[in-house]
């Protein structure tokens, strides 16, 4: 008899294909003439329900692994949620799915999305953290029953927010660092309560957003200084690289601003190292919030910061640089005793496709720009021009 190698069984090509493979599969066997003769006898003994059961198996682990890959996929964490809740509900229809976690920078609080028949809804879950829930996990470490939860979960507060939307089942997000966070599901349309297979199926799934959580705050980490939150000098010599290019082929300027503390060792002198960092996690809050959405503010190093301005004229790139020199002026650090008043100074390059600038050219003429700044009394900005040449020191 002809030896079944792997190239003869029937193996999906892509996606979506495996549902028809599992009823070719047993079509084949049905129509094999020996079958009819024996019918009975198979039909006695279970093999057509036990191969009925296994093709529904074959369907239940290719939902998972198309479903698991394509929330794997996701590179944004309103992504990753999104394709899991469209799994779920293309699984079972529960009267809402809510989705809470942890976000990176600020661990002590939650980001609650929730969805009623896959429409983004505000359920007003009245959670601000689910560090109650943490002990509980760890002891529990999959979905549980909302029952189980309130026998075993003594907050009040936290029992009262859950009392109110009524979850069914619980399910825990957890990973290298702990609780991520969870998913609630509502009781399912239909009434019935969820079956140990979806349950299970839930969990499995589960494992995918987990894994697609922890990819995604890995990249994020490679991407980002840890001290301050902001794009690490990595990142931003890749998008400057990125930009110069862009602009070598388009008609437009872009500008790079590089600014560095004004007698910063002052503040670690005085006031010790970890005012000094506080310092530089503030200065990196206002930085955010001066800059658009589209510019790249980052951590050069040390305390030396940089802003990436794509599209950005000379003149724009100056007001930028007013903006945030005013911005940090009226900065407060939130520190005892009160900190002296912030100050930093600026240099500013600009730069279009005429001049064939690479990436290290730029960051040397916005530095030679900052030196003039300095060199000026501090808490300035200065634009380079032709006369400055490059850094002196
Ligand atoms: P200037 O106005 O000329 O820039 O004076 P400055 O004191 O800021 O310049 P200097 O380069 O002499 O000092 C920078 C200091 O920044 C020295 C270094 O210890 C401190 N520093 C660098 N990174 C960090 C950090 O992550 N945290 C803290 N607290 N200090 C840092
Ligand atoms: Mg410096
Ligand atoms: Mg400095």
């Amino acid at each position: 008899m002809k030896n079944h190698s792997r190239e003869n069984l029937p193996m999906p090509k892509k996606p979506g294909r495996v549902k028809e493979e599992g009823a070719k599969f047993t079509d084949g066997i049905y129509s094999d003439p020996r079958i009819l003769e024996h019918y009975s006898l198979l039909e006695e003994i279970g093999i057509f329900s036990r191969i009925d059961k296994l093709n529904k198996q074959i369907r239940g682990y290719h939902e998972l692994v198309t479903g698991g890959l394509d929330i794997i996929n996701r590179t944004s964490l309103d992504a990753i949620i999104d394709a899991a809740v469209f799994r779920i509900s293309s699984h079972f229809m529960p009267s809402f799915i809510a989705f809470l976690w942890k976000p990176i920078q600020n661990r002590d609080e939650i980001t609650i999305k929730s969805y009623q028949n896959c429409r983004l809804t505000d359920l007003g879950i009245k959670l601000h953290s689910i560090a109650p829930f943490e002990t509980f996990f760890e002891q529990h470490p999959q979905p549980v029953n909302f029952s189980l939860l309130t026998a075993e979960l003594k907050d009040p507060n936290v029992l009262a927010a859950l009392e109110k939307i009524k979850p069914e089942i619980i399910v825990p997000i957890v990973g290298g660092f702990g609780l991520y966070g969870m998913i609630l599901l509502g009781q399912k349309m239909s009434g019935d309560s969820f079956s140990n297979e979806e349950i299970l199926f839930i969990e499995q799934l589960m494992a995918f957003v987990t894994q697609a959580i922890m990819n995604y705050l890995n990249y994020q980490h490679s991407l980002r200084d840890v001290k301050t939150g902001l794009y690490n000098h990595g990142f931003f010599i890749h998008r400057l690289g990125e930009e110069i290019s862009r602009t070598r082929r388009g008609s437009f300027t872009s500008s790079v601003i590089v600014m560095d503390v004004d007698k910063f060792k002052n503040f670690n002198d005085a006031f010790g190292h970890l005012a000094g960092d506080k310092v530089l996690e503030t200065l990196a809050i206002t930085l955010k919030q001066t800059v658009r959405g589209e510019d790249i503010p980052s951590r050069f190093g040390g305390e030396e910061f940089t802003v990436l301005l794509p599209d950005t004229g000379k003149e724009s790139a100056w007001a930028v640089s007013e903006r945030l020199r005013h911005a940090v002026e009226a900065m407060k650090v939130p520190w005892d005793p009160p900190l002296p008043q912030v100050t930093i100074s600026l240099g500013i390059c600009s730069f279009d496709h005429r001049e064939q600038l690479n990436a290290d050219n730029v960051i040397q003429r916005a530095d030679a720009a900052l030196y003039v700044s300095k060199q000026r009394g501090r808490n300035r900005s200065t634009a380079w021009n032709p006369g400055m040449g490059h850094v002196e020191g």
